[in-house]
Parts: C-alpha cells; structure tokens; sequence
C-alpha cells in the first residue's frame, strides 16, 4: 500500500505538533509521501507563518525594512528544529531568502517559503528525502497548473524514491519562477501527488476529525459524516462547507483514490472517507446540509410563457450580458424565478431589468431580496420515499416558510429557499428530524 499523507499547518504549528505528527507517520509505513504546509497558528491570535511571509514582501515593496518580520518567521522554525532535537541550521536558506526578496522575486516567492522550509525540516526529522516542489509541480506561462506535465515529471520522480517530502502550496513558472496555488493550496497538491504516485489513499490530515453534517456554528456539536461521495462533497462545498480545498479533488477523482480527512490531535478517529462511489448508506438518510445567505430573486411572469420558444433563453441572456451567475431557476408554466448572488446582482440590477424588459417583454417583474438557499444533500435520498415530505414537514412544524424548492436533476439534493431570517432555524429542524430524531 502507498499513502500520502497531507499535514495542514495547525499539525504543524510547533515541535509538539511536528512530534505528532512524526508518530502518526512512523506508525504506518504505507505513509511514504508527506507534503506539508506551513506552520500555522498556534492558538488563535498567533500569525501564519505564509501570512508573515506576504507580510516580508509588502514592507519590501513598500519600501521598509522586513528583518524583525523575517526574524519573528525565523524564531518559529529554530523553536521546532530545537524542540525535535534535529542538528539543523537555517542560516543559509534564511540569508538566500532575504537576498531574494530583496531581489524582488514577488509575492509567491515569498509566501512559498513556508512550505519550502517546513519541508526541510520535516525531511530532516524523518529522514526522507526532500522533493523542492519548484521541480515537479509545473504552471503553464499563464499561471495554469499543467497537470500532464507535472503528472510526468513528477511521477518519474518517485518511481525513483520511495520515501519523500514534498512542499505544498507551489510549484514553477516554465522560466522557473515560484508559482502559488490560492490560500489553502497544499491540499492540492497533495492530491497532485497521490495521482501521480498512484497512491491507494491520500490521508489529509487536520485539526477536525472530518466533515460534520452541518456548521457547528448552528449546531450544537453535529455528527460526523463517515462517507461521502465527490459529488456531494461539490454539492455541500459550493454551499459553503469546508474543509478541503475545491481544487484538490480533481486530481484524485481522476484515478479513483479515495481521500481520508484525519486529525493529527485525535488520530485514532477513522475521520471521514471522501470516495467516487460506494454501497455504503449514510448513517441518516441525508449526508450533510448546508446553506448560504444573500440572494435575490428575480420573479418574471408572462401569459402563454410556455408556448414561446425562446423565452427562457432571453431571460437569462439579459442576466449574461451583465456576467452575472446564475444558482437556480425554478419555474411554472408561466412563472420563472432566476436566483442571483445579492452582492454580485445588486449594482447590475436595473441593467439586468431593462435587459430582460427589452429581450423578453414579460408582463410582470418583481424582484425579492435577503433569501437564504439551503442544500440538503444525500446519495440515500434518490431512493428513500416520502424524504421532501419530511423535510417540509419539519419545517412547517418550525412555522417556517419555504419560498423556493428545488431538486437537482441528479436527485443527491433539495435545495430550499428561506428568508434570511429563517436560516439558521430551517437548517436546526431539518438536522434534527434526520439525524437527531432519526425518523
Ligand atoms: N500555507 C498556505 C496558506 O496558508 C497554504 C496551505 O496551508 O495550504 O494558505
């Protein structure tokens, strides 16, 4: 068995962290591929060391001096290494660092160094290889991640070693400039390389023992979700849920390895398997819900709607024009709703209404602000019967209103319009008819 083993940067934070970390390898020698990130914060008004780093480069550009903030980053690394008891010395990667900053190497080039150095020290205290990911992880002269070409040049290179680290977060430019993913980025590449090591699993390790059904914030300690599907991950993410980078599932769906999302501080909990497919049924006939606030929706209505061809595409050419997104469109035989993001619709309103006035000429237009949408999400639910009737039924027994329903063609969601008002108490009664109450 392969596993890469992804570490987030609170499993990185300081020595005590890094020796958990070195336990959880060690215990497993499956694990052969880790890819950390950088230290994170230690506790909640402590500073990310990347966050410390784009901090180095802003004083740069601006003019002033960034050594204290180089130091205060420098400080973070001597605490682990002397914590580990590892015989390693920064001092030369710290003085290339600065100098290239000075040099003006940019912005990615800084925030890099915190996966680049954590990697070091990492290889360092378990004696693996170290893998800089400037030399495998490979961008296109448009910032695109070239995934042929770091599949290729990345897979040739572990063939030859069985154990490494390799930094997350970067990779390079073909004129070998450093090259970021977006905040969070390590996660992808840790997918990167799983597909490319053609690893059986890859273990991303956190500080939460996997996706919960619903926010925390909303509810009360919520149950785990043990397995979930990459569709329904996509679902539950774009409403919100996080816990992995978006981005970091392609590689991985694209040769079926599953992901593990663990956690370093409890690392007996099997976590959460996020799979392809599975026969496994979820504990409660729903996966997880999730939900966002501010939409608008922009009600229209027209005699005989159904019988024009064309209609509906006209409507939704005025919402294009003004590059506006479009969530949901619901409609009736002569109604349609078309649900926008509220901060995105807002300034663009009045073109979007002459626009749909002029292309479609609807005999009435209404527009409804401050709605809350709600996925409830589910493989179970596609052959459950009677799932929607309690999912209004709990609601209606809440005495909330539901203002838009809608199943997705897939039949994995509903997706349920409330006021924004409405929200967090719509989310509490659906989570607990299904999963408290178990009916
Ligand atoms: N260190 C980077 C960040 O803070 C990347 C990562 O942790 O995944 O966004």
């Amino acid at each position: 068995m392969k596993k890469v083993v992804k570490f987030g940067g609170s499993s990185l934070a300081d020595a005590e962290q890094f020796s958990k970390v070195g336990d959880i390898i060690r215990s497993d020698s499956d694990r052969c591929y880790v890819v950390p990130s950088a230290p994170g914060k230690r506790n909640t008004s402590d500073t990310k060391v990347t966050d410390l780093l784009y901090r180095c480069e802003e004083q740069f550009s601006a003019g002033e001096d960034f050594s204290a903030t180089l130091k205060q980053i420098r400080a973070r690394y001597d605490e682990i290494i002397d914590g580990l008891q590892l015989s390693l010395n920064l001092d030369e990667e710290f003085r290339r660092i600065e100098k290239n900053i000075k040099a003006g190497e940019g912005r990615d080039y800084a925030a890099s160094r915190g996966e680049y150095l954590n990697g070091i020290v990492m290889a360092a205290y378990l004696e693996y290889e170290f893998i800089d990911a400037a030399e495998v992880v490979l961008f296109d002269e448009n910032g695109e991640f070239d995934a042929d070409r770091t599949n290729e040049v990345l897979g040739t290179r572990l063939a030859k070693t069985p154990r490494a680290v390799i930094p997350g977060f970067y990779g390079a430019l073909p004129d070998g400039c450093v090259h970021t993913f977006s905040r969070g980025g390590s996660d992808i590449t840790g997918a990167i390389v799983a597909r490319a090591a053609h690893a059986d699993v890859y273990e991303n390790w956190t500080d939460v023992s996997g996706f919960l059904v619903a926010d925390p914030r909303i509810i009360d300690h919520p149950k785990k979700i043990e397995t979930i599907t990459y569709l329904e991950l996509r679902e539950l993410a774009y409403m919100g849920a996080s816990v992995l980078h978006e981005d970091s599932i392609f590689p991985v769906r694209k040769e079926g390895i599953p992901i593990n999302i663990r956690n370093t501080n409890d690392p007996e909990d099997e976590g959460t398997w996020i799979v392809e497919s599975t026969a496994k049924k979820s504990r409660y006939t729903i996966t997880g819900i999730a939900g966002k606030k501010g939409f608008c929706s922009v009600n229209i209505a027209k005699d005989m709607m159904n019988a024009e061809v064309g209609f509906v595409r006209k409507v939704l050419q005025a919402f294009e024009d003004q590059n506006i997104s479009i969530e949901h469109v619901p409609s009736g035989i002569d109604t349609m709703t078309v649900f926008v993001h509220e901060d995105e619709f807002i300034s663009k309103e009045q073109a979007v209404v002459s626009g749909i006035y002029r292309l479609a000429r609807p005999d009435v237009l209404e527009i409804e602000s401050g709605l809350a949408l709600i996925a409830v999400v589910g493989r179970g639910m596609k052959s459950m019967r009677g799932t929607a009737g309690r999912i209004f039924s709990a609601l209606a027994h809440a005495r909330i209103n539901v203002r838009m329903i809608d199943q997705g063609s897939s039949e994995l969601n509903v997706i349920i319009g409330v006021d924004n008002d409405d929200f967090e108490r719509a989310i509490q009664a659906v989570y607990q008819i299904f999963v408290e109450t178990q009916l």
